[in-house]
């Protein structure tokens, strides 16, 4: 990924401030009535609009969610998908998302999906979710009604992956979300299928960010092998 140097990228200190945010992140925002950003959104919204990948140590609360999907959302609109839709459409039943968020649980899945939701009201951008647990088939049939970010527990996505349901060849934004409990719970063979093992961009063609509540050996190997590092 390109972009200015990490010196020049300058915190937010109001949303009013950010007069260049898409007119859809815009209403959403005043809609939603945030005005302050908190400190992670403070340096992860103009990092990730900066186009850099980023590791944050932020625990749940912070506003992480909104730290990733404002800016993530904001590069959708302003950026269109990226690649051909003839591609896309030629697979109709496949679905080839441009943004991922992996999350542990069903419980914070649902809740990111539920914030996605109202960062794309009234745009063209379909927002999905699939986590285990819960009925595939109804998963599934809402992918088919289109999907450009995808909100997924690990385990789940990899079944509808071989399903041949869900392609990421065309993914340009990727979060790790509460990184550290997705490797408590054990999914590292997943995530690690997913990020390295399938059709997944290559780290440098795609934007990686990873939120994690600590910081221990095997976050910061994730970190290593995931993120373009920039010095
Ligand atoms: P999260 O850590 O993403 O789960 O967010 C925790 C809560 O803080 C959620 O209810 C958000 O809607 C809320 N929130 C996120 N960002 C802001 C903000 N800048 N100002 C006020 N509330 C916020």
């Amino acid at each position: 990924m390109t972009g200015p140097d990490r010196e020049s990228i300058q915190p937010v200190e109001s949303f009013a401030s950010m007069t260049d945010f898409h007119p859809v992140i815009g209403n959403a925002v005043k809609l939603i009535g945030y005005q302050k950003p908190t400190p992670v959104q403070k340096w992860a919204i103009p990092t990730t609009l900066a186009k850099r990948d980023l590791m944050a140590c932020a625990q749940t609360g912070s506003g992480k969610t909104a730290a990733f999907l404002v800016p993530i959302l904001n590069l959708m609109y302003t950026e269109g998908p990226g690649h051909s839709q003839a591609a896309v459409r030629a697979n109709r039943r496949k679905q080839f998302p441009v943004a991922l968020v992996l999350a542990p649980t069903r419980e914070l899945a649902s809740q990111i999906y539920d914030e996605a939701r109202k960062f794309s009201y009234r745009s063209q951008v379909r927002c999905c979710v699939v986590y285990g647990g819960a009925d595939i088939g109804s998963q599934v049939r809402e992918l088919d009604r289109g999907c450009h970010l995808l909100v997924a527990t690990p385990g789940r996505l990899v079944d509808v992956m071989e399903r041949g349901r869900i392609g990421l060849d065309h993914c340009r934004f990727l979060v790790l979300d509460e990184a550290d409990r997705m490797l408590d719970m054990g999914f590292e063979p997943q995530i690690r299928r997913i990020v390295e093992q399938d059709t997944m961009p290559q780290k440098g063609q795609r934007q990686t960010l990873m939120f994690s509540a600590t910081f221990p050996k095997e976050i910061q190997h994730l970190a290593r092998d995931f993120l373009q590092v920039c010095f």
